[in-house]
């Protein structure tokens, strides 16, 4: 074998591939990855068929069909308020873990730190750590996870140059308060730093309460990137569409690397996702309601067990404590549980580098109402 030494000597398959993979083993009923187990608008798949059929089947510009890009201007003014501009500030990437690589790869030289919030999406460490960055990890808790800014003051160094943050937050389905952007904008802009934030579940935020997003903070316009995931809004996580956003500086450096990263993103699922928002845009406004509904029944099925809630105020994914049921670490209690119970889900210690176990599990409840309803039958009955 060849000398070597892994760039990543410290990650292994994704948790969402091990639980997943484990749930079919076992034939449990997987709310473990974060996927829907139905489909979106019927009305989609068939502007990409028409898409298909009429010929947009060669390479889309590198930046994004220039009618998808048009189309995520008006969403993001119609939700936002904020103009952007499709030519230099909107790139279409294959889903948001692309835009993701990407910012980081144009942006971290060797040596930079990144500030970022833990338990953290099992992307962004890596994505730090390939660019040369070092990620330097600020601990959320339960049952709150709430965001420590001064302990992310306490950390900054001259090495400092981003900080990435994610609301709502993935794993803990918890969401930023005004306080939270309001010391975010501080933070950046005392400390030059650019801000990287992952708004995936913008739609999903429940209680009526709304999405703060990094967009309407017009100090940070010129040093942010916005990434949004196409997959988890239109229910159809393997179409793997997705979009950065970002000025016109940033815009540049992130589009030098996606062009050899994929060069762009397949053709036709990116005519059928502008059709859709030309003609369904209002329709992504009852995306919340929806989902708040599907969070409230997989609550209401699961008050019976011994299962805990914590808060959530968003994102499809819902934390439990399982105190009560076991004392075993997070990681093997969803072991036992896939295969005892029936039932897969994502230990949270997954989301800590050093594996941090606060005896929390996390629920995917994006999931059809039988499906939902079947799943607590299961997690009722086992141990009772
Ligand atoms: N960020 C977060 C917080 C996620 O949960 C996910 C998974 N959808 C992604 C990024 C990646 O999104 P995509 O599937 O569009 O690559
Ligand atoms: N975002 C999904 C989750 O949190 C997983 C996506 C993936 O498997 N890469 O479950």
């Amino acid at each position: 074998m060849a000398t070597f030494s892994s760039k990543l000597p410290q990650t292994g398959v994704t948790i969402f591939t091990v639980m997943s993979q484990m749930a079919q083993a076992h034939q449990a009923i997987n709310l473990s990855q974060g996927f829907p187990n139905f489909d979106g608008d019927a009305r989609l798949i068939r502007w990409v068929e028409e898409g298909m059929q009429k010929g947009f089947n060669q390479y889309a510009p590198m930046a994004g069909l220039p009618a998808l890009r048009t189309q995520i201007a008006r969403w993001a003014d119609h939700f936002y308020g904020v103009s952007l501009d499709p030519d230099q500030e909107i790139t279409v990437t294959a889903g948001a873990t692309e835009a993701l690589m990407c910012s980081m790869l144009a942006l971290i030289h060797p040596g930079d730190e990144v500030i970022v919030f833990e338990p953290a999406y099992d992307a962004y460490i890596p994505a730090i750590q390939l660019a040369g960055g070092t990620p330097i990890r600020i601990e959320m808790r339960p049952p709150d996870y709430a965001f420590d800014w001064e302990a992310v003051r306490q950390t900054i160094s001259p090495q400092t140059k981003a900080i990435l943050v994610n609301s709502p937050h993935n794993p803990s389905g918890t969401t930023w308060k005004e306080e939270d952007l309001e010391a975010l904008k501080h933070i950046a802009l005392a400390y030059d730093l650019i801000v990287i934030s992952d708004e995936v579940y913008a739609h999903m935020v429940f209680d009526s309460a709304r999405h703060h997003s990094v967009l309407n903070i017009p100090e940070l316009a010129d040093r942010r990137v916005v990434t949004y995931s196409f997959g988890k809004t239109l229910h159809h996580t393997g179409w793997k569409v997705g979009y950065a956003l970002a000025p016109e500086w940033l815009t540049a450096e992130i589009r030098k690397v996606h062009q050899f990263v994929t060069f762009s993103v397949s053709t036709p699922f990116q005519y059928g996702i502008a059709q859709y928002l030309e003609h369904c845009l209002e329709d992504l406004e009852g995306l919340g309601g929806f989902f708040q509904r599907k969070r409230d029944l997989f609550l209401s099925l699961m008050e019976d067990t011994p299962f805990e809630p914590l808060p959530n105020q968003g994102t499809y994914f819902q934390t439990m404590r399982y105190d009560q049921l076991s004392d075993e670490p997070d990681h093997e209690f969803v072991k036992t549980l896939t295969k005892e119970a029936g039932v897969a889900a994502i230990p949270i210690s997954a989301f800590y580098q050093e594996g941090t176990d606060h005896g929390v599990i996390r629920f995917c409840f994006a999931k059809d109402e039988t499906t939902l309803e079947q799943a607590a039958i299961r997690l009722k009955k086992w141990r009772a």
